[in-house]
């Protein structure tokens, strides 16, 4: 079993090889199971979270232990250590640590996910979910990503939505935006500075600003002509081309909802090639039924839970309610369109059966294409205290959940990406 890894107060990771390894789920903590484990993926990273004391498993007492007093150094304060798996990778442990106490910091918006330390390497609580290898560390030279970024923000000056995703693509380092300029698979078309939702993890605006939100709104509402002008030319050039609107760098493209059916209309004037998908809180079906008919393809509805109790209660939305967001999903089966959800994986709460009932009623009634098994980017205590999270008992594991929806709806697809879906 890999060890506990614990950080010193300079936040240099060592082993301890007299504990092991422990995760989390939900509020409980508990030993990692071998088979959820993989080597720590290229391109994750580690975080050490302050004030927050390593726990770990002490296999032949069979309790979990807190370490509190560095090993090395009696003076030296010690802190937990979590991984943050890089993109097609989702989580099935969080990382076991304690409180020093309540009124801490809470954590910025990233996946705090369960790793250990074995065989000479990092090991983390996951699995590789997509086979995709659109957002692979190993396919992005920064050299090649910063020169052709630059060439077509030269190219397109007076194009604002270029500028705006150049810097998504050099400062925040954003995937699909570094794709967008190396003129492959799937590329990102923010529309909204405004959303009707305030979700308590939104990573584009923090009221209080406390987490910090992870990059900034896009500030202007694009053009048809700048919105086609990045995307026709995607969808020509590209293997396997899929444009998205609604990206983490806006709040909710259905607000923008005239914007998107013209633009769609406009780049379909234009090419038949690829892609339209839309990333959404699908809280306006009306607005979706006139997308339908401009030619969208296909639809990601983001959801942190199915349970309407802790949906509203992350959302908080303003002025739609699930029911909207459900008729959405309905409207878009019902045109025979492609439907996926952006699931927030939250081990403890994803894999509770309460939810995974919940959730296959949904997809009984309405139709269901992919469950995309995106991790969480949240603090867990602050995200469980939020929503008020009760435990209702009986999890599955995250794996569990899949085995069990996979037998339920064999042609249920799971995975990480938006997929392109056209035969051209
Ligand atoms: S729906 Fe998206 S943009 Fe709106 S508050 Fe939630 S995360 Fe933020």
């Amino acid at each position: 079993m890999p060890s506990l890894v614990y950080a010193d107060s300079e936040g240099r990771i060592y082993d301890l090889p007299g504990l092991k390894m422990a995760g989390r789920s939900g509020r409980v903590l508990h030993p990692v199971d071998l088979k959820d484990l993989i080597p720590l993926p290229q391109g994750s990273e580690l975080f050490v979270l302050p004030d927050r004391l390593p726990v770990g498993w002490d296999q032949d007492q069979d309790d979990m232990v807190v370490l509190d007093k560095d090993p090395v150094n009696a003076e030296g304060n010690v802190s937990a250590v979590a991984a943050f798996m890089a993109p097609a990778y989702t989580q099935t442990a969080l990382a076991a640590f304690y409180r020093s106490s309540l009124d801490i910091p809470i954590l910025p918006l990233f996946t705090y996910t369960a790793v250990g330390w074995w065989k000479g390497r990092f090991w983390a609580a996951g699995f590789r979910s997509d086979l995709d290898t659109r957002q692979d560390f190993c396919n992005f030279r920064p050299q090649e990503v910063r020169k052709k970024t630059i060439a077509m923000l030269k190219k397109k000056k007076e194009n604002r939505l270029i500028q705006h995703l150049g810097k998504c693509s050099l400062t925040y380092g954003c995937p699909a935006a570094k794709n967008l300029f190396l003129g492959r698979w799937e590329a990102p078309l923010p529309t909204s500075p405004v959303c009707n939702a305030a979700c308590l993890g939104c990573i584009s605006l923090q009221s209080e600003g406390i987490p910090p939100a992870s990059q900034d709104r896009i500030t202007f509402i694009p053009t048809t002509e700048e919105v086609a002008d990045v995307a026709v030319p995607h969808l020509k050039r590209a293997k396997r081309p899929v444009v998205s609107f609604g990206q983490g760098c806006e709040g909710e493209p259905l607000l923008q909802a005239k914007l998107l059916e013209r633009s769609i209309i406009k780049i379909r004037e234009e090419t038949n090639k690829g892609t339209i998908n839309l990333n959404t809180n699908a809280s306006l079906p009306g607005k979706v039924e006139n997308l339908i008919y401009a030619g969208l393809d296909s639809m990601r509805i983001s959801i942190n839970s199915t349970r309407e109790k802790y949906y509203h209660a992350y959302f908080r939305p303003k002025g739609y309610d699930q029911t909207d967001v459900l008729a959405s999903w309905r409207i878009m089966k019902k045109a025979g369109r492609f439907v996926s959800l952006n699931l927030f994986v939250l081990p403890g709460l994803t894999d509770e059966m309460a939810e995974i009932d919940r959730l296959s009623d949904l997809i009984e009634e309405l139709g269901l294409d992919l469950i995309q098994l995106r991790n969480h980017n949240i603090d867990p205590d602050w995200y469980l205290d939020g929503i008020d999270y009760k435990y209702t008992g009986h999890r599955t594991g995250i794996k569990g959940m899949i085995t069990i929806l996979k037998k339920r709806f064999p042609q249920l697809r799971f995975g990480y990406f938006n997929p392109y879906l056209r035969s051209d």
